[in-house]
């Protein structure tokens, strides 16, 4: 056996290369501005459009690159990497493009994907509701035929980029669904449809992207707002989770990255006992050698999920996800605190930009699922253990 199957293939390497080129001229200072000014990260968006980044996973004659998860996942890798961790990236072509990629028809094919590749049309998507929380399976927005017309009522909470977007695939159960299980259905939602309505939620987390409410009363859709087949079970909702999950698992690692490069740097330059530097002592040294040991295991984890994801196997690839999304967040979280605290009083200024990176890295052990509803999951389904939940 060679090495070669923990060696990416040289275009993913190459494409990382381009990745960070582009990532590293906005930086993490351009990010940090906006998010303080209340401004976007629109140029970097659009310029990351262009290049083709937003849509290798699409297929190439919807005008995507035609790669897979895997792909999508290490352009998000190194734009974390290079300070510029771009959250819409995980919504809108790797929820919402791998939905419709596998589930639409030709026509919402050919209307939705070459605009959501190339970073014109940014789609947001929506399944968390106040009342439901964790427990998706509760979710009560509802999908009424009326003719050939869908009525859709109901609303969502924490849903991001609202007002950038142009539309939000909502995740809404069709009224014969009264069995108590779940029968997602998904609807492609326009921002200015009649009915839909949004309100900001203050967050403490200051990000160029925002989190909303939204409020969908009695909006008419037409027929072909439907994503999918209304019957057509958790796997459609699925074909754009497991995505979800192998990119917050890859932001948080570039995220990682990110921190534990700025913690190595000040450590090896700042000293203040005499010639040595800070990075000399063991206490130091150590939280952030295990930093990098952690990186390098939730890294192994979302390659395997996106490898799993792309090779069609979607039963293995959510097992993977889960644990991939896990690591990811627990690695984020210990990176930008040993970061932090590498940097004494300076990790807590703006200048350094990484106090603010603690609260975005907190996410990832919230959202899209949270640290313990993963390990309900592994507990049950990789052990066997009894359903908790
Ligand atoms: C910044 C941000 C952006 C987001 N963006 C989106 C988006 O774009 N679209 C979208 O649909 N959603 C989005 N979300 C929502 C996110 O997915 C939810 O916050 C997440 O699923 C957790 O749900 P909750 O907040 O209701 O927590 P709750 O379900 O209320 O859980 C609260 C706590 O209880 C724990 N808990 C709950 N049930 C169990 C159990 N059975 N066993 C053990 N512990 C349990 C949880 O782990 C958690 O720690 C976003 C959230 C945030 C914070």
């Amino acid at each position: 056996m060679t090495a070669t199957m923990f060696t990416e293939p040289e275009e993913r390497v190459a494409l990382r290369e381009s990745v960070k080129r582009l990532a590293s001229k906005y930086g993490r200072a351009y990010v940090e501005q906006q998010a303080r000014e209340g401004g976007k990260v629109t140029e970097l968006w659009q310029e990351f459009g262009r290049n083709g980044f937003l849509g290798v996973n699409i297929p190439e004659e919807f005008g995507g690159g035609g790669g897979g998860m895997s792909d999508l996942a290490a352009v998000l890798e190194e734009a974390s990497a290079a300070g510029a961790p771009l959250l819409m990236m995980v919504v809108s072509p790797a929820i919402c493009g791998s939905i419709i990629t596998r589930c639409g028809t030709e026509e919402q094919k050919k209307r939705w994907l070459p605009t959501i590749a190339d970073g014109s049309l940014l789609m947001a998507f929506g399944i968390t509701e106040a009342d439901a929380g964790s427990n998706s399976h509760q979710i009560t927005t509802t999908a009424t035929r009326d003719g050939d017309q869908w009525v859709l009522t109901g609303q969502k909470t924490f849903i991001s980029g609202v007002d950038e977007a142009q539309s939000v695939l909502i995740v809404a159960r069709t009224e014969d669904a009264k069995t108590g299980k779940l029968k997602p259905a998904l609807f492609v939602v326009p921002t200015d449809a009649e009915g839909f309505t949004r309100q900001l939620i203050p967050m403490s987390w200051q990000a160029p992207e925002k989190q909303f409410t939204l409020f969908l009363d009695d909006v008419r859709l037409p027929h072909d707002a439907l994503v999918g087949d209304e019957d057509g079970g958790l796997w459609q909702l699925f074909a754009g989770l497991n995505p979800e999950r192998i990119m917050g698992a890859a932001l948080s690692c570039g995220m990682a990255r990110y921190a534990l490069e700025r913690a190595v740097e000040y450590a090896k330059t700042r000293s203040v006992w005499k010639d040595q530097p800070i990075g000399a002592h063991q206490g130091i040294a150590h939280p952030l050698a295990k930093v990098k040991i952690e990186l390098e295991q939730a890294r192994l984890l979302w390659q395997k999920a996106a490898a799993l994801y792309d090779a069609g196997d979607d039963f293995t690839a959510g097992e993977y996800a889960n644990m991939a999304k896990y690591a990811g967040g627990e690695v984020a979280c210990n990176a930008t605190d040993a970061a932090v605290h590498t940097h004494g009083g300076n990790g807590l200024t703006v200048e350094y930009g990484l106090a603010n990176m603690l609260v975005a890295a907190r996410l990832g052990r919230i959202a899209p699922v949270s640290r313990e509803m993963i390990l309900n999951f592994v507990a049950m389904h990789s052990l066997g253990l009894p359903k908790s939940y």
